[in-house]
């Protein structure tokens, strides 16, 4: 465990070699909804990618070096590109 910058202790998960952790959002599905018209305002249709819930998680990595990972992730993206 370790503190990030606002001192909640988080669980150190690593990407890329890099330290940090993940939160989870719950995001409308943009699968399904269009964010009103038919969204969640009227309640979703949902889809099976949701679980016909028309909310998604999702979970994005935060990590505790932002610009030592962003540079892991361009490194990353050129070793995906070369032939
Ligand atoms: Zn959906």
């Amino acid at each position: 465990m370790r503190r990030d910058e606002d001192g909640k202790l988080r669980r150190v998960a690593e990407e890329l070699g890099c330290d940090g952790y993940y939160v989870v959002h719950r995001t409308d599905c943009s699968n399904c909804t269009d964010h009103g018209e038919y969204g969640t305002k009227h309640g979703p249709f949902g889809c099976r990618d949701c679980g016909y819930t028309g909310r998604r998680r999702v979970r994005v990595f935060v990590a505790f070096d932002f610009e030592a990972y962003l540079e892991a992730q361009i490194e990353e993206e050129k070793r995906l590109r070369a032939p």
